[in-house]
């Protein structure tokens, strides 16, 4: 459906307009000049006509003029004048009138410096188109002079509103044509607007559908000028929106099946927190509707509202941990910088959760039955190890050594089962960390000084802190312990350093150090770099594990630099107040 072509401003409109406007101006031009011409052409016609006249008039005036009989010749030119309607003068060559064919010559003023005579008497003929004072009324004279004696003037003149009438009929014909003509340019210019336009119109109308949505439309002109180009490009352009549509849409609908398909539950929420999407998974999983609902009017999770009040705040990525109906489930969010928006995914870990407890459960109760037996045995080999005669004492030592060893690994297990499942049951309170360290490294000297290696401490500003004391000593054992085990030479030195809201804590080495690849994993349980060399050291492959669950306990970092051969720096910052969160 075309809009109309005369709605206002519409391109038909304006260049019809324009045409309309040009034709008219046109039109009235040619008329007023042609009737102008036609009249000039007229009364040149006329006057030549006039002179003629007065030419044939002069040899029947002459004998009247030589006779002098002048009423005579004023009879005459009255008879003559009236037969044909054109007024005749007779003047004297001083310009006295001697006969007039519509007035009485003795009543009519001297007519010397009339502008006809004044030419005729210069030239022999003179004309002029003027207001005749005598009859009242426009009038074209014509004067002939008698060039021999006698000499006079004779003037012949008709009234211009007989030219007018004359010209009047003409210049109805010629309105007729001018006006034929100009609708015929009209019709003209109508046709070839429309020609002009209405193409413009389709594809204005079918730009307005395409901006709309309908991908599907297509326009058919067919033009060699530009306008054809326009159309084809029009065509080509919708072509290739349709095209991508498509795609878009298909792509769009894979994703849709692909996000129904998941047996995660998945949620998106923009900056102010309200669903935009959401899955069959996310729904069954919270056992509400969240469509179109904030995330705090379907949640109920103190935690996980938390969270996610604190991810879209501070636009940051990460996860959580949650219980819901008995189950527990990670909640993994990411931000969508570019369009600020929040995707999280909710990944049922309950079965995932039992597996590890029963995991740990079982490492903790084997730990625990092996303790006992343990200790017997390694009582019976410091028995065994004072009575032993002389010949059996190595064996009774690789025993010693394998029972140390095996106290050590069901001691380690024990106390990552204790970190890890949280079970520090005492609340934390405040200490000295200097104290600690100081302690740690006293106990230490000794095997320092066997392994003529120089122990240090340095510490620096207030060092009092909040946490679990028993926990941060097992921390700097560990670290001084690995320090120590793993430098044959120089020196290992603890530094304490206390700042305004952390306490930071370094023990540094000028040991074997660790290369670089092994240093992401070095914190994993059971993980050595070298197992015959951890092995040969007493090493359990879990004190760095230990050290990274108390860091995490005390919601502390821990960050390890190591040149091998040179040494390594293990750094542990602890917040200096244990807030709970
Ligand atoms: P281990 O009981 O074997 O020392 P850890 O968990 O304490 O186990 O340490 C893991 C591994 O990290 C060690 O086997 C050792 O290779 C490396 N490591 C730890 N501390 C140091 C250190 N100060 N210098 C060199 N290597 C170290």
């Amino acid at each position: 459906m075309s809009k109309p072509i005369f709605k206002k401003h519409s391109i038909f409109f304006r260049i019809f307009i324009g045409n309309l406007l040009i034709i008219s101006t046109l039109s009235a031009l040619i008329l007023l000049f042609s009737l102008k011409t036609i009249r000039t052409h007229y009364i040149n016609t006329l006057r030549d006509s006039l002179k003629k006249y007065a030419k044939i008039l002069e040899p029947e005036v002459t004998p009247f003029v030589l006779s002098g009989s002048y009423e005579d010749l004023d009879r005459f030119v009255k008879r003559i004048g009236a037969e044909t309607s054109v007024r005749i003068t007779i003047i004297a060559p001083d310009g006295k009138v001697l006969a007039d064919s519509r007035k009485d010559p003795a009543k009519m003023e001297n007519h010397f410096y009339r502008p006809e005579i004044q030419q005729a008497l210069k030239r022999g003929f003179g004309s002029s188109l003027r207001y005749s004072t005598t009859v009242h009324s426009n009038m074209l004279y014509v004067a002939i002079k008698k060039l021999h004696t006698p000499t006079y003037f004779v003037r012949v003149s008709m009234f211009v509103k007989d030219i007018n009438t004359l010209l009047g009929n003409l210049r109805s014909e010629l309105f007729v044509f001018v006006i034929f003509v100009t609708l015929l340019s009209i019709l003209g210019a109508f046709i070839f607007t429309r020609n002009l336009s209405k193409p413009m119109s389709e594809l204005v109308h079918a730009a307005d559908l395409l901006s709309k949505g309908k991908f599907d439309i297509r326009v058919n002109i067919e033009r060699d000028d530009e306008i054809g180009e326009l159309a084809n490009s029009f065509n080509i352009m919708a072509k290739n929106l349709d095209d991508l549509f498509n795609t878009i849409k298909l792509k769009q609908d894979e994703l849709n099946t692909i996000i129904a398909s998941l047996d995660e539950g998945l949620l998106v929420l923009n900056a102010e927190g309200k669903t935009i999407l959401y899955n069959e998974s996310l729904k069954k999983l919270l056992k509400v509707d969240p469509a179109g609902k904030y995330y705090w009017e379907f949640l109920s999770d103190h935690e996980l509202m938390k969270f996610l009040e604190n991810a879209i705040n501070r636009r940051e990525s990460g996860r959580t941990e949650f219980n819901l109906h008995g189950r527990t489930y990670l909640a993994n969010l990411t931000v969508i910088h570019s369009k600020r928006e929040f995707v999280i995914v909710f990944h049922d870990i309950t079965e995932l959760k039992n597996l590890e407890r029963i995991k740990r459960d079982i490492v903790a109760n084997v730990s625990h039955e092996l303790r006992t037996p343990l200790t017997a045995i390694k009582g019976y080999v410091e028995t065994l190890e004072e009575l032993a005669p002389q010949d059996l004492e190595n064996f009774v030592q690789i025993l010693r050594r394998h029972t140390d060893r095996l106290i050590n690994i069901v001691n380690d297990l024990l106390s990552l089962s204790r970190l890890e499942s949280g079970g520090i049951h005492h609340t934390p309170e405040k200490f000295d960390l200097q104290k600690i360290a100081r302690d740690v490294v006293s106990m230490y000297r000794p095997r320092a000084e066997e392994k003529g290696l120089s122990l240090c401490l340095k510490s620096e500003g207030d060092l009092l802190m909040e946490g679990y004391p028993l926990e941060i000593e097992q921390l700097i054992v560990n670290l001084v312990d690995n320090a120590i085990k793993y430098t044959e030479k120089g020196r290992v030195c603890v530094k304490a350093k206390g700042n305004r809201n952390t306490v930071t804590l370094i023990v540094e080495d000028t040991g074997i150090g660790i290369p670089e690849e092994h240093l992401p994993r070095i914190f994993e349980r059971f993980y050595v770099v070298s197992k015959s060399r951890s092995r040969s050291l007493g090493g359990t492959g879990l004190g760095l594990s230990i050290v990274k669950h108390v860091t995490a306990l005390h919601r502390g970092e821990i960050s390890v630099d190591s040149i091998p051969g040179k040494g390594s720096r293990f750094i542990v910052t602890l917040p200096r107040f244990l807030t709970k969160s």
